[in-house]
């Protein structure tokens, strides 16, 4: 039997201090599957340290180690976007350089590949590895989304994942600029099967997604994947006509009956900033998309490769 092709995409931002460790830990499980060949296709995100260094070095002792150098910091779903692009395997596996994820789990993946599942979810059972305030805001994230958006988005899987070449095609069909990756994973559908794992702790280095960057991360993905954050602006508009309709008609009815008393100070002053904050929300949130749209409609590429190694 010809021996099926894996890519492994990793996204290095970084993670000088990391090198070795992901060779070293992803030789012997690579080695372990049976009937396979493969290549490890190294992101390097733009990193300031000697992260690029190292994994040239590691290109040149193995051609199977393929390195693309970002011209600067792209981000991770760029990072991975690339990987996508130039991944020739037949399945592909995404895994963070930090190896947070097990790739005692690749085995299995490709198992359950082979068994005919066209893409393989890893799912986090245990985040005890996330500090509390990132899982509590996590776990809003995916209920928000999943309320607001289609398709739904699966709670506690990362990108940690294995995908056939269908999947990989199926993906590289999408031309939005902006990417967020877990919904764009979700949306093209196919055969899933998600296998449970335990999430270490980073082993070195820190991690690069916190506060900020992860509620814009949580805003891509809203914006990406529902209007309804906009939209329902139509609807609050008109509940509060309806509210000031009918505090109207009751001043209106108690002036007929009681004559015009004190003059309301106080209900002005409420109605004029609180509809007055109303607005600029909603323009916030018109902001948000037309911003968006602006984004899409330059058409810059996702991503600028400085050099290929491999
Ligand atoms: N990463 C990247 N570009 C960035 C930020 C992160 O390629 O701008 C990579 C990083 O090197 C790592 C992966 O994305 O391989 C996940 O990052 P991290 O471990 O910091 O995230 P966490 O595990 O804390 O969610
Ligand atoms: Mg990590």
């Amino acid at each position: 039997m010809r021996p099926s092709k894996l890519s492994l995409i990793a996204p290095f931002y970084n993670e000088g201090s990391g090198v070795d460790y992901f060779f070293e830990k992803i030789s012997p499980v690579l080695h372990d599957i049976q009937n396979i060949e493969w290549e490890i296709v190294c992101v390097d995100d733009g990193s300031s340290d000697d992260t690029l260094e190292r994994l040239i070095a590691y290109s040149q002792k193995d051609t199977s180690v393929k390195v693309i150098e970002f011209s600067r910091n792209f981000g991770k779903e760029a990072a991975m976007t690339a990987g996508l692009d130039v991944s020739t395997g037949e399945a592909v596996i995404i895994i963070d350089a930090d190896l947070q994820d097990p790739p005692e789990l690749i085995q299995q993946m490709i198992q359950e590949w082979r068994n005919g599942a066209e893409v393989v979810l890893g799912r986090r059972i245990d985040r005890s590895s996330d500090s509390a305030a990132k899982r509590l805001t996590a776990s809003w994230f995916y209920k928000a989304h999943n309320k607001l958006a289609k398709p739904k988005i699966p709670e506690n899987v990362g990108d940690f994942r294995l995908m056939s070449r269908e999947v990989v095609d199926a993906l590289k069909e999408l031309p939005e600029r902006q990417r967020f990756m877990k919904g764009l994973y979700a949306w093209v559908g196919f055969k899933t099967v998600t296998l449970d794992y335990v999430r270490a702790n980073r082993n070195v280095g820190e991690t690069k997604f916190s506060g900020f960057a992860l509620w814009n991360f949580a805003l891509e993905g809203f914006t990406s994947f529902s209007t309804t954050p906009i939209r329902v602006w139509t609807y609050i508009g008109f509940a509060i006509a309806v509210i000031s309709l009918v505090y109207g008609a009751f001043i209106f009815l108690r002036t007929l009956m009681y004559g015009n008393h004190i003059p309301g100070y106080a209900s002005i002053f409420f109605a004029v900033t609180f509809l007055g904050s109303i607005q600029i929300i909603s323009i916030g949130m018109l902001g948000e998309y037309v911003g968006r749209i602006y984004m899409e409609t330059k058409h810059r590429p996702i991503y600028i490769i400085r050099k290929k190694y491999n």
